[in-house]
Order: structure tokens, then C-alpha cells, then sequence
């Protein structure tokens, strides 16, 4: 007879099974086994593909994309590096996800068709939720504690565009913050910025961060496709990360070295970073991104669809800095994020 008093579920084994070892050395490729029963498949399962490259004693590094599934810098490094990595190129181990939330990125969604959860607020999982919240537990509890950093690489999806930039966070712990800063600077992206969240509850990025581990994130660009400049952003830079920690053999090839001007460090001081829109209408831009704006340019436009006889409103620069991101349709509502601003350190 089960006895499920004073049982806490977090203890219990994740339902969700592993297909290879994901501890031995050498190169596997396999997948997550996420149960999903459904009227189309009785006994069916939802399959997250994980590889492992392993070898000698060096430290160990996730690389995540796909965790927004409509974002694809990430997912076309990370499916071509985990191609690539052979064991004799590893000093340790890398652990590759290319496909997080592996329903949102078949649908090409931000969220998971299958639940509507977005993966980015559903850590540190739930070992008996929906299938991204199991996810999100198994990787929570069987895959981070084993690992020393992450670099969880996004873009802005089908509704925002980004300046290409990596990430971290502001943390309590200055050397904590200090180690962050420095996997940052080596992935070489145009910007390294001091990103603040607008809502950071419930992000591997969190979980993460509050394991004492590095953690580095990237938005290498957006409206939910990918470029040249951003996909050699994204090649360049997870390799570069691997060689900031020894995973993988050579210095990281500095922005200088591939013709590119320097990383410019900034930072998001406080939430008057951010500007929403007041009302639904046609999103004019008038400060395109990368664009250094003073506190009061106008830097957007909104008019109502169809009402010439009225005037348009118009978003100014709440402080002086660079426009870092900005709103991808060209439509936009009421409480959409419009614009941010970064400022130089
Ligand atoms: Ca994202």
C-alpha cells in the first residue's frame, strides 16, 4: 500500500527518463522521454534531445537554445556544435540541448502548444506538472547540480528584436557576479550587458544563479528568424565560452580578431530601462535599434488604425542611452514592450 504521507514529490525520481548516460566519457546523442498521453496517442511521449561530449577532467557546461521555441540562433549553433564535438576535442564535459521546449520549437511558438507553459517561468519544474514543467524538473534535478556553468542562448522571437547581446545578472555576490561577467565578455558578443528582468520568477537563468554556478544568456536578435551576423555571433560564441572554461583547447577569438569592434559593456540600471505602449495601433519606429538616443527623443510613434483626424502619440526616451531592443510588429497593444534602453558602463 502506498503511503504518500509526508512524501514531498520533489524527492521522488523525475517521470521523465534519459535515453543515454549523460555521467561516462565519450559522445552520445539521445533524448529526454517525457510522458504525454493523449487522444492521438495513448502511451505516447513528447522526446527532448540532450547529447554529451565527455572527456578528461575539466569542467562541465550546459549549452541550452529552444527554450523559447521561436528563437533560432541558438538552436542552429548548438545542433551543428553537437554534430561537430568529438571527445578528443574536450577537456570535461558538455552537455547540449539544442531544443528545450521541444513541442514550442516543432511549432515554431515561444510557448509549448501542447500546455501553453512558456519554459522560461516554469523552473525549477514540477516533477508531476504538464509536459514543460516536467522538463523543467528533470533538468532542474538531474542535469544542474552536475554542472559548473550555462549558457542559455535566445533571441527576441517573432515579437522582439535585439541588438545582439549576452547576459547576465545582477548578483549578490560580487565574485559570483564577477565569474558571470567574465564567460560573458568571452562569448563576444556587440553588447555584454547588465540585463534587468522585467519578471525573473521562474527562469533557468534564476535557478541557475542560485546554485552559485555561471550562468551567461544571450538576445542575438529576433523576429523569429536568424542572420548571418547573429548565427556567426552565436557559432563564435559557444565555442568561445567552452574556451573560457578549458572545455575546449585556444583562447576565445577575441572581436578585434575577427574584424569587429569591441564588445561595448552596458548595463540596465533600473526598470525607467523599459517603455510600454499606452494603447493598440500601427507601431511606427523612429529610433531604430542600436540608435543612441537623450532623455525626451521621441523614439516611437503610435496611431490608431484609421483615425488620421486624430493625432498619433508619441514615446519619448525615458533617459539617455542606446536602444538595445524594440517591438517587432508592425502592430503593437496596450502593454506591449515598445522600446529598452542600455546604458554605457
Ligand atoms: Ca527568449
Amino acid at each position: 500500500m502506498n503511503d504518500l504521507s509526508g512524501a514531498n514529490a520533489s524527492d521522488k525520481p523525475p517521470r521523465v527518463s534519459c535515453s543515454i548516460d549523460l555521467e561516462g566519457k565519450g559522445k552520445r546523442h539521445g533524448h529526454l522521454t517525457v510522458p504525454h498521453s493523449r487522444n492521438d496517442s495513448a502511451w505516447g511521449s513528447v522526446r527532448v534531445p540532450i547529447s554529451v561530449i565527455a572527456n578528461g577532467d575539466g569542467p562541465s557546461v550546459l549549452l541550452t537554445a529552444g527554450n523559447h521555441g521561436d528563437e533560432y540562433e541558438g538552436q542552429i549553433a548548438l545542433t551543428k556544435l553537437a554534430r561537430e564535438l568529438e571527445p578528443d576535442d574536450i577537456n570535461g564535459r558538455v552537455i547540449i540541448m539544442p531544443a528545450l521546449n521541444t513541442p514550442a520549437v516543432q511549432a515554431g511558438t515561444r510557448v509549448s502548444p501542447i500546455d501553453g507553459v512558456n519554459m522560461n517561468r516554469a523552473f525549477p519544474g514540477n516533477r508531476d506538472g504538464s509536459v514543460t514543467p516536467m522538463i523543467a524538473h528533470f533538468i532542474s534535478s538531474r542535469v544542474l547540480p552536475g554542472i559548473d556553468a550555462a549558457l542559455d542562448i535566445h533571441s527576441g522571437g517573432k515579437t522582439l528584436n535585439f541588438v545582439p547581446f549576452a547576459a547576465i545578472h545582477r548578483l549578490p555576490d560580487p565574485d559570483h557576479m564577477e565569474r558571470c561577467k567574465q564567460a560573458m565578455l568571452a562569448f563576444g558578443a556587440p553588447v555584454s550587458l547588465i540585463l534587468l528582468e522585467l519578471d525573473s520568477e521562474g527562469m533557468l537563468d534564476t535557478v541557475v544563479e542560485d546554485m552559485g554556478k555561471v550562468f551567461v544568456s544571450t538576445e542575438l536578435g529576433g523576429g523569429g528568424t536568424s542572420t548571418t551576423e547573429t548565427i556567426e555571433i552565436a557559432d563564435t560564441g559557444v565555442r568561445n565560452f567552452l574556451k573560457h572554461f578549458g572545455v575546449l583547447d585556444g583562447k576565445p577569438v577575441t572581436r578585434e580578431e575577427r574584424g569587429l569592434p569591441p564588445t561595448r559593456f552596458m548595463d540596465m540600471p533600473d526598470g525607467s530601462c523599459y517603455v510600454a505602449a499606452d494603447e493598440d495601433g500601427l507601431f511606427e519606429i523612429v529610433a531604430d535599434l542600436g540608435t543612441m538616443v537623450k532623455k525626451g527623443d521621441v523614439i516611437a510613434r503610435i496611431h490608431r488604425v484609421g483615425r488620421p483626424d486624430i493625432p498619433a502619440s508619441v514615446y519619448r526616451a525615458p533617459r539617455d542611452g542606446m536602444i538595445i531592443q524594440r517591438h517587432f510588429h508592425g502592430l503593437i497593444k496596450v502593454g506591449d514592450c515598445l522600446a529598452a534602453i542600455g546604458i554605457d558602463v
